[in-house]
């Protein structure tokens, strides 16, 4: 039967990849991909040769309306990211979107996601996460952008690029973290997956002297986990409510 199988592949390390990801992808007719050289290079990897259709942010609409056409052939199409799970911070939402609207079966895959891949090596016991994906690039936007997070009651996960992440963690750091706020922590986990993974945890207001302290420190792809808002338990919140009101009261005539 026809059906836009949704495939999540490697963030990096080639044995990410499940059989039965493998399996429809042997199976399909063909494969919507961003790249359609880095698909190749994945598909030859398992000896799979299926034809590759482009499908990235700049012809995502064309590309979906030639995908439901196949499928209306009775075709069965796959669609791929370069990285990780399609429609996450990635092509995919749109073509997902507009194949459901045409009435045909989208069968998700899963599979690596560097948000998840983070998240399950962070240790935090925060139940709560916010994944919030690429900040703006521009200064002022990443900033307000940041500012509106600051009281969220959640961890917030970010993806940063090498040559923004010094920014972006100064940015976290100066907005997320007021000096008299309980300390919040940061996780950084670059190349995950990747022969120079490192996962940091620190807090909030050292990440940036740790990633000045070594240029490859700085290196590779990014996922940043600030840890939630401190809560104040009830009777600490007790206790420096009576605190405040006695020194208010003392101030009265
Ligand atoms: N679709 C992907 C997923 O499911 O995670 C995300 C694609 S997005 C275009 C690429 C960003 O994901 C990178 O800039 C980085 O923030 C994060 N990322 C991808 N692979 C990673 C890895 N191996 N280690 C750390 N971050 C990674």
């Amino acid at each position: 039967a026809p059906a836009l199988y949704v495939v999540a592949t490697p963030i990096g390390n080639l044995g990410d990849i499940t059989l039965r990801a493998l399996e429809t992808l042997r199976g399909v007719d063909l494969v919507a991909c961003e790249d359609t050289r880095h698909a190749k290079h994945l598909l030859d990897q398992h000896g799979l040769r299926v034809p590759t259709l482009a499908l990235h942010q700049h012809n995502e609409n064309e590309a979906a309306e030639k995908l439901i056409r196949l499928l209306g052939e009775g075709k069965r199409v796959a669609l791929i990211s370069d990285a990780g799970t399609p429609g996450v911070s990635d092509p995919g939402a749109r073509t997902v979107a507009a194949v459901r609207a045409a009435g045909f079966r989208v069968v998700p895959l899963p599979g690596a996601n560097a948000a998840i891949t983070a998240l399950s090596a962070a240790g935090l016991l925060d139940e709560r996460f916010l994944f919030v994906g690429f900040l703006p690039a521009k200064v002022g936007a990443r900033q307000t952008a940041i500012t509106a997070l600051a009281t969220v009651d959640a961890a917030l996960v970010f993806y940063e690029a090498p040559h923004r992440v010094l920014e972006t963690v100064g940015d976290l750091a100066e907005l997320l973290q007021t000096p008299l706020q309980p300390q919040r922590e940061i996780i950084i986990a670059r190349e995950l997956t990747k022969l120079f993974e490192q996962i940091e945890r620190l807090p909030l207001a050292q990440a940036l002297a740790w990633l000045e302290a070594d240029t490859n420190h700085q290196r590779g792809e990014f996922v940043l986990i600030v840890s939630a808002p401190p809560v104040k338990n009830s009777s600490e919140l007790e206790v420096e409510t009576e605190r405040v009101l006695t020194a208010l009261l003392a101030e009265l005539p």
